[in-house]
Order: C-alpha cells, then structure tokens, then sequence
C-alpha cells in the first residue's frame, strides 16, 4: 500500500472565517493598560495607531469573523499550504511516532507572517490609510507587510533590528524590492532610539526597541501614518488561525488526529495559528491534546519568565500588557533566530499558559541547530532559524514515544523556510555558535526594573 507522505486541500478551501479563542477561554484576558493613566484602554486609545475594524478584532468577543474576499482572494497566491507526514524524519529517529507538519514557507515571504499582513494592510487601505510603520526582526515580518503594502498600494517604513540588518542583507533587500524603506534599529531618527544610542551606542537592537521606533514614528505623524505589529497582538493571532483551520481538515484527509502540537513561539502567533483550531476542539468538545510552544533558552519568558503587566516596547510608549515577560528592558543575546528575541509573549498565550491550558518549552540554538540539519536531510527543507526550535521538540517528543513505545501522533508548524539565513547555518557549521545559559543576574536584570506588580491569579 502506498501511503500519502502529502495532504492538499482545494483553494475553494481556503477558510472563510478566523477562529477567535477569546469566545472559548475560561478566564478571558484581562485589560491592557494605559501607559501613563494606568487605566483599562479603550478603542480610542489605539485609533491612531490602527485602523478601527482592527480594534474591534482585538476586543471582539464572536467566536468567527468573516475573512473579506480581497483578503481571501490574495491568500489564494499560496493557500492552502500543504501538509506532510514527515516518514523519513520518523524513520530516521525510529521511532512509533507519527510526524505531521504543515509548511507555511509557501508564501511569498517564506513564512505564515503574510497571514495578517495581507488582512492588516487591506483594513489600513479601505479605511483610507497610505503610509504604515513597522519593526522586523530577521526581516520576515518586515518583508511580508512590504509584500501586503506593496498589494494594496500602502508605503512602508521598517525599523529593522541592527544584529539583523548586518546579519540578513537580504531580507533587507526583499523588503526594498517590495518598495519599502528600511532602517536598522536604533535610529536616530527617532527620540526612542537617540535615548538607547546615547546609553548603548553598539545596541545590537531588539525587537522591544523597534517597536518603540516605529511606535513613535506613526504616534508623532498628526494621523498620516498608521502603525502595524507582526505578532501579540489578539487580531494578529486570530489572523493566523487560517493555518490550524486547514491543518485540522488536512488531518482528517490522513485519518489521524494530533495527540501533539507544537510551535515556535516569538510573540505567539504562529503557535497561536496552528494551535488555537485545536484549542477550541478541546475547550468546547473535550479532545485530549497538548498544545507546545517553544521559546529559545537564551529568551526564555514563557518558562522562566513572570506573569505581570509590562510594555510591549522598550522604552515604554505601548500599553500594559498582562502576560508573561523577561521585562521591557531584557535584551536578549544576539541568537540567529531573530523572530524569537522578544521579552514578552501574546496576552491570549500568555492567560492559557496561566490556567495550563498550553505548555512551553525552552531549547538551547545548537540542539535547534542540529534538528534543523536533520530536519533538512530527512525532509529536503531547510527550516528558518526560528521554526527549528519546533523542530527540536518534535525530536524530543518522538523520542520519548520510542522510550514508552507510544504511538503519539504529533503535528508542528514548519513555520518558515531558511533560504534567506544561510549565514546561520555557515556560523553554525564553521562551529561559532555557542549555548549561553542566562545568570541569575541576566536573567532578572529586566525583571527587576519592572515598576508594575505581579498578577495573581
Ligand atoms: C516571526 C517568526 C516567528 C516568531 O513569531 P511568532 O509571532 O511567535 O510566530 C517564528 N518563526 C518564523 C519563521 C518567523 O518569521
């Protein structure tokens, strides 16, 4: 008998609505926070920095949102992505496991990013906005809103940050040919970046302080530029549901179900999209399934982090946040995985991490490292830098299957392509990288800074 190593649905199937976990969550998000007042913030609050219909996502308590058209019809470039049972990565590891994942590195940018860059930039177009703002770690959020603008006629600005601006030149380069203008992180374009030069001169940059660049540059603009986030955000997550929403008919097509979930976890929204789907089979039909994200050991804010209120962005300009973080002022070390050096994580993952309704995982670059390199030899793809953190614990996990001789089905999200991070790979072969294990003092240096209290409960 053959057995189909490929599941492919019809473009006709490409989802019609997102899926929003806040209908499904026991304990719902708790407010964010003004920065200044301290008070829960309301729509107006964030009306210059997104559009409204992407507000009223973020708050918005329906379980389905209609997904328009133009939006649809742009996903239908390279959706739905495909979905592969891993069989040489399974017998490579010899183990009773059953692999499946499904590859987001279909789309133009190489990653799930376009997901919500297509739907973003459509609301900043038909509510009249013409210029966007952004920050972009390794550069795939930065090229996926610059293929979205570059669709619905929208100029854009990317805040990119500096370790990667000098390590990716070429995301640099897929960003301009998409017409956007890039910058490396921290500027002196800026108030928020002048401040961390004059303390930091050789900042390598985060992901917190391009968020503060960009932030500023559409909160100073007088309403002509609007600003946009690749991840954490709730509208940002549920945009991305499109991929569990596919996987799960997908899985049925190969007459299995996931005992497993894993993802990568930057901000959370990959894991959110491939997760959630399933989430809300568990929440509201009882299925027995466990959800993992994974965050590199050098950024760990899921497992060794603390749940309280903190910003979003280095300096201080976003809301308060509640979720679980490493604090505003963490700056990770400069690991290649760029789109996982963020000091907090989405407030949606963030509140079902609380109540033990997702796990998390934290793994050191040189095992992601070598799953990536097995990953490429088995399956023929070589994963981004990010997505081999999913990869190392899916090899984790078929291991433990072949200790217990389980037979566990286990479905991750090969969230991008590395094409573009060859430099990772040659430092990683030339044996330049190294495991650092954060200090006590690394650890809480942000940690400690933080003024607002822990949440309890
Ligand atoms: C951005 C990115 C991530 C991390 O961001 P999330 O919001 O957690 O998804 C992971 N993998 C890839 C390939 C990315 O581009």
């Amino acid at each position: 008998m053959i057995s189909h190593r490929k599941f492919i649905l019809d473009e006709k199937e490409i989802p019609e609505k997102w899926y929003n976990i806040q209908a499904d969550m026991p304990n719902k998000p708790l407010p964010s926070l003004h920065p200044v007042t301290k008070q829960p913030i309301g729509p107006d609050d964030l009306a210059p920095l997104f559009p409204m219909e992407l507000i009223k996502q973020e708050i918005a308590q329906e379980r389905w949102i209609e997904i328009p058209e133009e939006v649809r019809e742009v996903y239908k470039l390279w959706r739905p992505t495909p979905l592969f049972r891993a069989t040489n990565l399974e017998k490579e590891l010899d183990t009773p496991a059953k692999i499946y994942y499904k590859y987001e590195g279909v789309s133009p940018a190489g990653s799930h990013k376009p997901n919500t860059a297509v739907a973003q930039a459509y609301y900043n177009m038909k509510e009249g906005v013409r210029k966007l703002t952004t920050e972009t770690g390794a550069g795939q959020w930065g090229s996926a809103l610059a293929f979205a603008c570059e669709r619905f006629g929208i100029d854009l600005e990317v805040y990119m940050v500096r370790v990667s601006y000098e390590q990716k030149p070429y995301r640099k380069l897929l960003m301009n040919t998409w017409g956007a203008e890039v910058y490396s992180s921290p500027t002196d374009k800026t108030e928020s970046g002048k401040a961390i030069l004059a303390k930091s001169p050789n900042s390598p940059g985060s992901l917190g302080i391009a968020i503060s660049e960009a932030v500023e540059r559409a909160a100073t603009s007088n309403g002509e530029k609007k600003y946009s986030l690749g991840s954490v955000l709730n509208h940002v997550l549920m945009h991305q549901t499109v991929i569990g929403l596919e996987a799960i008919k997908q899985m049925e097509k190969a007459g299995d179900y996931p005992d497993i979930v894993i993802a990568p976890l930057g901000g959370g929204s990959n894991f959110a999209g491939i997760s959630f789907p399933f989430l809300n089979q568990k929440l509201t039909n009882g299925k027995d399934i466990r959800c993992i994200a994974v965050e590199p050991a050098s950024c760990p804010k899921l497992t060794k982090g603390e749940f309280r209120y903190d910003f979003g962005d280095t300096v201080g300009l976003t809301p308060l946040l509640p979720m679980y973080t490493l604090g505003h002022t963490f700056v990770p070390e400069s690991i290649h995985a760029g789109g996982l050096r963020y000091h907090g994580a989405s407030v949606l993952v963030s509140q079902l991490l609380k109540d033990k309704l997702v796990e998390a995982s934290a793994i050191h670059q040189l095992e992601c490292f070598a799953a990536g390199v097995k990953f490429a030899n088995t399956e023929g793809i070589l994963p981004a830098p990010e997505a081999t953190h999913g990869i190392a614990q899916v090899i984790r996990e078929a291991n433990k299957a072949k200790e217990e001789d389980k037979e566990k089905t286990i479905l991750f999200n090969l969230c991008g392509h590395g094409y573009l991070d060859m430099s990772a790979y040659q430092d990683y072969f030339d044996g330049k990288l190294e495991d650092h294990e954060l200090t006590h003092e690394e650890l809480y240096a942000g940690l400690n800074e933080l003024q607002t209290p822990r949440i309890e409960r």
